[in-house]
């Protein structure tokens, strides 16, 4: 949803820019939003992070560079846990935060993750295994996916991971022969397709829905799932309903209609078939600011309103069984804390400046990464904006396009901004917003090595992923 940023008209010359996107009134001011809280410009121009200048980072570690504020991740990942919850502790049975792992995880973030008492959501042995070797306590960590492999799931068992998601009936006959073999109760949810699909500031509501996630409430599939799990008692234990309705949502009128829904089967669970469950997930998909455009809530105000949203939702349980304990909310926010801790850092190689129709001219940046670092503009037609990082620059603001260096002409990062009129060849640029899906969507396109992921904090900048070689990626070919 794009929308007109009201008040702001276009100079003329700069027909080649979109609608939404503000004519800067300073093309090296950094908007708070779109960048983690450690990072600034000091009196040179250059951005820095945690006291660290980029200008010393792509000297140390090269471009581009996928850059941390460790602490912002903190920060966000403890509010999450503390300002999300508290509605939740003061009105309902509490809450609990499980960060999804498939937005970016490597050990590091494990382990921060960890230190900050959040859950871990995995989606597959690899995500498994990185908690693993971090040590992440077992039952705090929810495993999901469509077709986890029996030796995913075996591992997970073996694991004692605290909930496995299911997500169909041959998955549910495949734990209750591994539960048999292993001699173990498997804790588990079931993943409920709601017919609620959103996205930004809208959401579709339907009966069914046409995707390979979950069971669909409207069929009846998710109440025959949760049956074919209650009836093998000694194998599984039935935790609760999990729902996931979309991604990069920043209003709580689809998690309402999703809780609603859920609720409903939650109580004829309790009251037809005499099964309470302990436990509600109403998924991730919260919001975050990639452009000027995007307005997210709070972990705070989030809290609030959906705590309000089940408070509301959870009546119909009450009523029908008064003194029932009320089932322990989960999310599962992975974007939200992760997008906006990270930007990437990337060196101007050429400067293009192409005509365009009425007199428009727009900048080609080329950089050195592109889609095999950030997939999402190609992919997703996402928006994401960038700024100018190692020098100031007084020229006026000229309509940019920022690109990679993939043979492919949708290879594109930024796909509008402006940027000094000056740009120029070593340049360095830096793309807020990257943590969340693109190192973990990152390819060796054109054999690329991807970059490295560089945390910093307190002053101090380390490597927590390093950076590919290509020798890394020859040591696959058979010769
Ligand atoms: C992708 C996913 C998430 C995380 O979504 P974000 O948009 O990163 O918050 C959470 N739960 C499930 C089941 C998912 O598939």
């Amino acid at each position: 949803m794009r929308s007109h940023e009201a008040g702001v008209l276009h100079a003329d010359g700069y027909g080649a820019a979109p609608q939404w996107l503000p004519y800067p009134s300073d093309v090296m001011a950094m908007l708070p939003q779109l960048w983690a809280t450690g990072v600034d410009r000091d009196h040179d121009g250059v951005l820095t992070v945690a006291g660290v200048r980029t200008t010393d980072l792509a000297a140390r570690f090269g471009t581009p560079a996928y850059v941390m504020d460790e602490q912002d991740f903190r920060d966000r990942a403890r509010a999450f846990r503390d300002d999300f919850t508290a509605p939740f502790e003061q009105r309902l049975a509490g809450a609990d935060v499980y960060y999804a792992g498939k937005a970016f995880l490597c050990s590091a973030v494990a382990q921060w993750v960890m230190e900050e008492g959040l859950h871990l959501d995995v989606c597959s042995g690899g995500e498994l295994e990185v908690a693993r070797r971090v040590g992440f306590p077992g039952e705090r960590i929810g495993m999901h996916g469509n077709n986890k492999s029996l030796a995913e799931l075996r591992a997970a068992v073996e694991y004692g991971v605290g909930r496995i998601v299911v997500d169909s009936f041959t998955e549910i006959d495949r734990l209750v022969r591994l539960a048999d073999e292993l001699g173990v109760r498997v804790p588990v949810m079931v993943r409920v397709t709601v017919g609620v699909e959103a996205h930004t500031h809208e959401f579709i509501a339907t009966a069914h829905e046409d995707q390979k996630f979950g069971f669909s409430l409207a069929g009846g599939a998710a109440e025959a799932a949760a049956l074919a799990v209650l009836a093998h008692p000694e194998q599984l234990d039935l935790r609760g309903l999990h729902s996931h309705i979309g991604s990069q949502i920043f209003e709580v009128a689809g998690f309402e209609v999703a809780a609603r829904r859920l609720v409903g089967l939650h109580v004829r669970i309790a009251t037809e078939h005499g099964h309470l469950m302990p436990e509600m997930d109403l998924g991730g998909g919260y919001g975050m600011s990639y452009t000027s455009q995007h307005h997210p809530l709070t972990p705070a105000e989030l809290g609030d309103q959906l705590a309000g949203v089940v408070e509301r939702e959870l009546k119909p349980l009450r009523d029908a069984i008064p003194d029932a304990p009320l089932p322990r909310v989960s999310i599962e926010p992975g974007r939200s804390i992760v997008g906006p801790s990270t930007f990437t850092l990337y060196e101007v190689g050429t400067v293009k400046a192409v005509e365009l129709d009425q007199g428009a001219t727009r900048l080609y940046v080329s950089v050195d990464g592109g889609m095999s670092d950030n997939v999402r503009t190609a992919l997703y037609e996402a928006d994401y904006s960038c700024l100018m990082a190692g020098r100031w620059s007084a020229a006026e603001p000229a309509v940019a396009r920022v690109v990679g260096k993939h043979c492919e002409s949708g290879d594109i990062v930024v796909m509008d901004e402006y940027l000094p009129a000056d740009v120029a060849p070593g340049d360095l640029i830096a793309v807020p917003g990257t943590g969340a899906y693109c190192r973990a969507l990152s390819s060796q396109y054109n054999h690329t090595p991807r970059p490295p992921v560089i945390a910093a904090r307190d002053g101090v900048a380390r490597v927590i992923v390093r950076r590919e070689t290509i020798d890394d990626i020859l040591a696959l070919d058979v010769p």
